[in-house]
């Protein structure tokens, strides 16, 4: 982050302000603990802090540190317009485009209000007047630890803004699997864990709450899969049917992609879920190597993310995304 950036905002954060502070629609692990984190640390400075979510959050999720206090933007628009309309300043995080926050963007492009940004996201858009952008950082939470830490604030670090913090430094490195994994992140999560946190008991929280249904949309997503392995691809798919025959509920389909990965030789893997809801097929990408996947969500289904994880989504049927995406697979090179 430019030393004029957080000067500014330092100056800015001196006088007690109203701040919302927004993750993208359905927010990850990553959303939630990096937008929960910087809400303690906000409150704990004297500012009036306010988390928006565009949508409900999952399940997962809700053991965390005043989760209950997140205002869902979907559920209530009137009260959430209010908030974003009377706040002083807006954070958001872990996303980098306004069209993230789906409907909630009619009201945010039309604020005159400064907006903070911190993201790893790759191609930023240009419209906030702070921005701490750097793909090369594995999450968003830690960039609000290093963002606490440009604010000289290090010290006020506790166990509840460094449990948020680690929940989104594990979500997001695969529980330290990836390879944006660095001595740095190992070295913040030493000092969470020296802060307090029970990380074994938010490992629980996190991986062990499956319901039996979620396990066996999961079997299904498994007997789903069609690999190629010559082309180093296996992708996946799950209809409305199939969600609606396991009881789905949000967070129920998360980290399926995974599974594709796991086989070996495969470099690609990728998910199709049917949401009729929203009228819409939701597609998640995963590659190992050099495999560009925010490229590939980009180019054709209307998304983006990251070099190794993109998300995106389709307006044709789950057949007929399914039928674009095999034409396309004998022109994705996959070299390593
Ligand atoms: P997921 O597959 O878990 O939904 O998303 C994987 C990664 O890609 C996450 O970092 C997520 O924020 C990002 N992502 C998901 N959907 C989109 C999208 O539509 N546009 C962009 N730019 N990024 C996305
Ligand atoms: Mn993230």
């Amino acid at each position: 982050m430019k030393k004029e950036a957080i000067e500014a905002l330092k100056e800015l954060l001196i006088q007690p302000k109203k701040i919302a502070i927004i993750p993208h629609r359905s927010p990850d692990g990553d959303a939630m603990g990096s937008t929960l984190a910087l809400y303690h640390f906000l409150l704990k400075w004297g500012h009036t802090p306010t988390v928006i979510s565009p949508n409900d959050f999952p399940g997962f999720l809700a053991w965390m540190p005043a989760s209950d206090k997140v205002m869902v933007y979907e559920n209530n628009k009137q009260d959430c317009t209010v908030v974003l309309e009377q706040a002083e300043l807006i954070f958001i995080l872990d996303f980098n485009a306004l069209h993230r926050t789906g409907e909630m963007e009619q009201v945010l492009s039309k604020l005159t209000v400064h907006f903070a940004m911190i993201d790893h996201h790759q191609a930023p858009d240009d419209f906030a007047s702070f921005m701490y952008s750097d793909t090369s950082i594995g999450s968003t939470c830690e960039m609000i630890y290093n963002f606490i830490e440009f604010l000289d604030k290090k010290e006020w670090i506790d166990t509840t803004i460094a449990t948020c913090l680690y929940t989104g430094i594990t979500t997001d490195s695969g529980s330290f699997r990836f390879p944006s994994t660095t001595s740095r992140t190992h070295r913040i999560v030493a000092d969470l864990i020296d802060r307090g946190i029970n990380n074994s008991y938010i490992h629980r929280e996190l991986f062990d709450n499956n319901s039996f249904q979620s396990l066996q949309l999961l079997g299904r997503a498994l007997q789903n899969m069609r690999v190629y392995q010559e082309y180093k691809i296996a992708f996946t798919h799950l209809s409305q049917k199939e969600l609606d025959l396991f009881e789905y509920q949000k967070g129920d389909t998360e980290g399926i992609v995974n599974y594709g990965l796991s086989i070996k030789g495969i470099h690609l893997a990728v998910i199709f879920i049917e949401h009729n809801d929203e009228n819409i097929v939701k597609i998640s990408f995963r590659s190992q190597g050099s495999f560009d996947v925010n490229q590939l969500a980009r180019t054709h289904f209307h998304g983006g993310g990251h070099i190794n994880a993109a998300g995106g989504k389709s307006y044709e049927s789950l057949n007929k995304t399914i039928k674009k995406f095999e034409l396309l697979i004998p022109t994705l090179i996959i070299l390593s």
